[in-house]
């Protein structure tokens, strides 16, 4: 760009390239102020969607964090897909992937092929729609794929366009590592719920917001009846296997705003935010019938298997001073309902005093 400094044309092409700036660091806030991953992906393809002209845009992230192969995030935008197109694998160490890693910038279909031919992923990504792909990278490794469609005006893909994507990739590439590596931190591998000290964060934060809020919280302690009987007749690796049944359940039944976590070993627990001991209860007693209804299978091979769950439930007080005061009266409800027969859900109410 030549020109001087109050040609019009070179204000107006600084201005853009400030505007530009702009929309990236706001764009950068953005993706850093989550780690929710979902929400994050969500946040991607919106922006692609924002401030691109196209109507279609997806995203190949490795499903666990330690896959060797990308998948389509299901909330993709704007493509139209066959069923079996979703289930598409993409594996990391694919030869278009590893030529994406010595590029890391937005490349169309035609030139990918001109540069390393035609490959099963890239026909793939072609026939789905895909004008652009871009590789989401950290640390200089690709860990997901953007895929954008036509543009509206059908026009060429700009060079301000792939600039903005190249810088995008890697932003979105860390935001995605760095809600992975949390997502690592924070969930118990084996059974997928929260750990023990992201469930006590979780608390505190919930019941500072009834402080403040006036709001209720409900919190549900779990514990399998007679495991250790369990365990000692059909094994460890059976007992494993229930707990992520039983786990499973929790998952299921808990509300989208719940937390459910484990508070160690056989001991679940399931924060119930803006829920009352009415509403914990419930939420007590349709988990506990889920799980004794259900068959869980039999590693080894034999019967299904069939266990019970005692609850307790209590909720938040305003003369509660910490966490310790609302998981002892949960869990004093819990003991409750191991010694008044098990199988059952027992709230802890205010004791009447005589
Ligand atoms: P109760 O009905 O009173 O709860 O009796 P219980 O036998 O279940 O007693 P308790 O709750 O004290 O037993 C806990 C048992 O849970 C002991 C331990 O071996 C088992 N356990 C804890 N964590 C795990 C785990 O990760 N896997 C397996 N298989 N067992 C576990
Ligand atoms: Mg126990
Ligand atoms: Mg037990």
């Amino acid at each position: 760009m030549i020109g001087k400094d109050n040609d019009p044309l070179m204000i107006e092409y600084y201005e853009k390239k400030i505007y530009d700036q702009k929309q990236l660091l706001e764009i950068s806030k953005a993706l850093n102020s989550t780690l929710d991953y979902k929400y994050l992906i969500d946040a991607i393809l919106n922006i692609c969607l924002a401030q691109l002209q196209t109507l279609s845009a997806a995203i190949f992230l490795a499903p666990e964090a330690d896959s060797n192969y990308f998948e389509l995030e299901p909330s993709f935008k704007g493509f139209d897909l066959a069923e079996d197109d979703s289930g598409f694998k993409i594996k990391t160490d694919a030869p278009l992937i590893t030529f994406l890693e010595t590029k890391l910038k937005a490349m169309t279909p035609d030139q990918v092929e001109e540069a390393m031919g035609l490959s099963p992923e890239l026909e793939f990504l072609r026939r789905i729609g895909g004008d652009l792909i871009i590789p989401l990278n950290a640390k200089g490794k690709v860990n997901g794929l953007l895929l954008l469609g036509e543009k509206i005006t059908m026009g060429e893909w700009m060079e301000e366009d792939r600039d903005f994507l190249t810088t995008l990739s890697t932003l979105a590439g860390i935001a995605v590592e760095n809600s992975r590596l949390y997502e690592l931190a924070t969930v118990d591998m084996m059974t997928g719920l929260k750990v023990h000290h992201y469930f006590q964060t979780k608390l505190k934060e919930e019941m500072e917001r009834c402080r403040k809020k006036r709001a209720n919280l409900a919190l549900l302690f779990t514990d399998v009846d007679n495991f250790k009987k369990f365990n000692d007749t059909h094994g460890h690796q059976a007992g494993d296997q229930v707990l992520i049944e039983v786990a499973r359940r929790l998952i299921q039944c808990a509300g989208k705003h719940d937390i459910a976590a484990r508070y160690g070993g056989e001991e679940f627990c399931l924060v119930m935010p803006s829920a009352d001991l009415k509403r914990g209860y419930e939420m007590g007693e349709r988990l506990r019938k889920a799980v004794e209804s259900s068959s869980i299978p039999n590693p080894n091979g034999g019967p299904d298997f069939q266990v019970t769950l005692s609850i307790g439930v209590s909720e938040f007080w305003t003369t509660d001073r910490n966490n310790k005061d609302l998981i002892e009266r949960a869990d004093k409800a819990l003991y409750e309902a191991k010694h008044s027969g098990k199988n059952r859900t027992i709230s802890f109410r205010v004791p009447v005093e005589n």
